[in-house]
């Protein structure tokens, strides 16, 4: 039997683009399936290599809850003869990817940076001992549930005439009710999905002086993170932006760091970036290790030109 027989991989994310993401790596291990949960629509999952989408709708799905998702997920891999699932490490996939290993009996591992086959078992890649090194799991019961963190498996169309299969679901009726829902405040930033990022460190001597990292941000169209100390130490930003091994894993396309020297629970989260640009006045800063074009120099001159530069374009 080869490896590609080996595995039934099952994909499901609760944001359609990771899903995709998820369906062109799984469809390259092994034959690859969906799930869709609610009202979510089937079709667009047949146009990333789907062989079967699995459809789960109940009105206890309509609002996302770990628990019911858990439990309808549980009962479509159990009809789907699935032996592994591919979840999206969000913060809801990781929540789920207990929750779902617990119902099946089986092992889960979170924050995958990358997916294997193994003398036909599916092996782990994530990050280890504060990023230092990068650890391979093997999960040794007879299914697996992993979540990837998103934007690591490139979403490559490869449309198949697919089948939609239609799962009858028993779920129970949540045991949390959700009372109100409120969007969050605008200042809200998602530095996980942008595409450019620019990150801030303790290279800036004041709050007032982040306008100039704004601004560069802005004339890239991307959003700004910050290393720890200006959201946890000075509370210049919030902690939502905050990017490391405290806070969030970002990979952008481009990633320009200002004034950040690099530590590793820093560039932990920063190190699935496509592009790193590091603005630095001190040459032997570690973030230059891990960048592919460095700048000597001091932000305070350097930041305004570029952008300057970068507006006039
Ligand atoms: C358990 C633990 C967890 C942690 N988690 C995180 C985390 O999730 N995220 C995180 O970011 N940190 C984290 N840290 C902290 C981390 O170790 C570093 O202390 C932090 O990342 C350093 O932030 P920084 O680069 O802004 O500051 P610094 O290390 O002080 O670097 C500032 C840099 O700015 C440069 N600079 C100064 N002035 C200028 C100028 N005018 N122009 C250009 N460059 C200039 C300096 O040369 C220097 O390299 C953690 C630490 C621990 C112990």
């Amino acid at each position: 039997m080869g490896a590609r027989d080996m595995a039934e991989i099952l994909v499901f994310s609760e944001q359609d683009a990771v899903a995709y993401e998820l369906l062109s790596k799984a469809r390259e291990l092994s034959s690859a399936s969906a799930a869709v949960l609610g009202n979510a629509n089937p079709d667009d999952y047949f146009a990333y290599g789907a062989e079967k989408v699995y459809v789960g709708d109940a009105p206890q799905l309509a609002d996302f809850g770990a628990e019911v998702y858990a439990e309808a997920l549980a009962q479509i891999v159990n009809a789907s003869g699935a032996t592994t699932v591919m979840l999206g490490s969000t913060k809801r996939g990781k929540e789920l990817a207990g929750r779902l290993a617990q119902k099946l009996g089986c092992g889960a591992v979170t924050d995958a940076i990358g997916v294997t086959m193994q003398d036909g078992q599916v092996a782990v890649e994530r990050y280890a001992l504060g990023g230092n090194t990068v650890a391979t799991d093997v999960i040794t019961s007879d299914r697996q549930v992993i979540a990837v963190m998103p934007r690591t498996f490139e979403a490559v169309k490869q449309p198949v005439t697919g089948q939609s299969v239609r799962v009858a679901l028993k779920l129970a009726e949540p045991r949390v009710k959700v009372i109100e829902r409120k969007p969050k405040p605008a200042a809200t930033a998602n530095i996980e999905s942008a595409e450019t990022l620019v990150v801030v460190g303790k290279g800036f001597g004041k709050q007032d002086d982040l306008a100039m990292a704004d601004a560069l941000a802005k004339s890239l169209k991307g959003e700004v993170g910050c290393t720890r100390a200006l959201a946890a130490d000075y509370h210049w930003l919030a902690e939502e932006r905050m990017v490391g091994i405290s806070g969030k894993k970002c990979k952008p396309r481009l990633m320009v760091s200002v004034g950040v020297s690099g530590q590793i629970q820093h560039t932990v989260g920063i190190l699935g970036s496509k592009l790193i640009v590091a603005i630095n006045k001190d040459k032997s800063a570690p973030i230059f290790k891990i960048a592919d074009y460095g700048i000597v120099g001091d932000l305070y001159q350097i930041v305004p030109k570029l952008t300057e530069k970068l507006a006039a374009m």
